[in-house]
């Protein structure tokens, strides 16, 4: 017997998915839905309020 506190959300490959970004200005960790093939995306911080054009990472 196990207790599933947690679901895991709905996955959809083939569009955007939750991407972990730090924002420059202030350093806040968040997860964003970085449309899939965008190299750049344009993310405003709710904390600091600024906006940064986040370029994806190389992958690995
Ligand atoms: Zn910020």
């Amino acid at each position: 017997m196990t207790h599933e506190t947690e679901r895991p959300a709905p996955v959809t490959p083939s569009a955007s998915a939750p991407v972990r970004i730090s924002c420059p200005g202030c350093g806040r960790n968040d997860y964003v839905r970085w449309p899939a093939g965008e190299a750049v995306f344009h993310w405003k911080c709710f904390n600091c309020g600024k906006s940064f054009d986040l370029a994806r990472d190389g992958g690995h």
